[in-house]
């Protein structure tokens, strides 16, 4: 995700013309600002907001590239008070995910990776909920015992799917962030948690998935019915 540099009012971001590496992004050309156009703008948060709608640089290539910053305490560019809330273009960033996983999962898995990258926080967290709860029915969690994702999240670690520390991760990371935009009242949640979301859910995909042959034995054993079982079940 592009991060503004509110000191500098550059933006590090990762760029498509330079392969997908990370470059900065400059605003000016030595000391000539090459472009923006502001105005004055509603906000829920800040009282005195001015957007600016910015041309930036690659430091790396050259290519040009496009900002919009949301700026409080006056309008400066720079500013301390200064965020960004689009930047385009920007090399998507996709975790590896094991192919065994089920289309519906990956599919799921990455639009909460593109709202993330689009600044859509509160619809990430709770699609990376809904990715960990698919997965757990998906592997025969969905019980009349386990009716919550609590419950299936200790069963799963009960059974030795998922590690003790995955299974802490698995709480705190994902199904209590998820279960905020799903139950609380709106608040603004941090990137850095969906982030850390993200990468929490990946891993318990690796878990399930990675190593597809050994689950299904030690899911089998557990009494479990995955969704690989039911099929055979369906077709009989
Ligand atoms: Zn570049």
């Amino acid at each position: 995700m592009a991060q503004l540099n509110e000191k500098e009012g550059s933006i590090v971001s990762y760029c498509p013309s330079c392969r997908g590496g990370r470059s900065t992004f400059e605003w000016k050309i030595g000391s000539q600002e090459i472009g923006a156009h502001e105005r004055r703008e509603e906000d829920l948060n800040w009282r005195d907001c001015v957007v600016s709608y910015r041309l930036f640089k690659c430091a790396g290539c050259g290519m040009g590239a496009f900002g919009v910053v949301k700026m409080g305490g006056g309008g400066n560019y720079p500013g301390a008070y200064n965020r960004l809330i689009k930047f385009f273009p920007e090399t998507k960033q996709r975790l590896s995910i094991p192919s065994s996983v089920p289309q519906g999962i990956v599919t799921e898995f990455r639009e909460a990776e593109t709202c993330l990258e689009n600044q859509c926080l509160r619809a990430a967290a709770g699609l990376i909920r809904s990715v960990l709860d698919k997965t757990l029915r998906a592997n025969g969690y969905k019980t009349k015992q386990e009716y919550n994702l609590y419950k299936q999240i200790e069963a799963a670690a009960e059974d030795g799917v998922i590690t003790q520390s995955r299974k802490r991760r698995a709480h705190d990371e994902i199904r209590v962030l998820g279960n905020d935009v799903l139950h609380d009242d709106w608040h603004e949640i941090p990137a850095e948690d969906v982030e850390a979301a993200r990468h929490y859910c990946q891993r318990i995909l690796e878990d399930f998935y990675d190593d597809r042959e050994s689950v299904l034995t030690l899911l089998r054993e557990a009494g479990r019915t995955p969704e690989e079982d039911r099929k055979v079940e369906a077709s009989e």
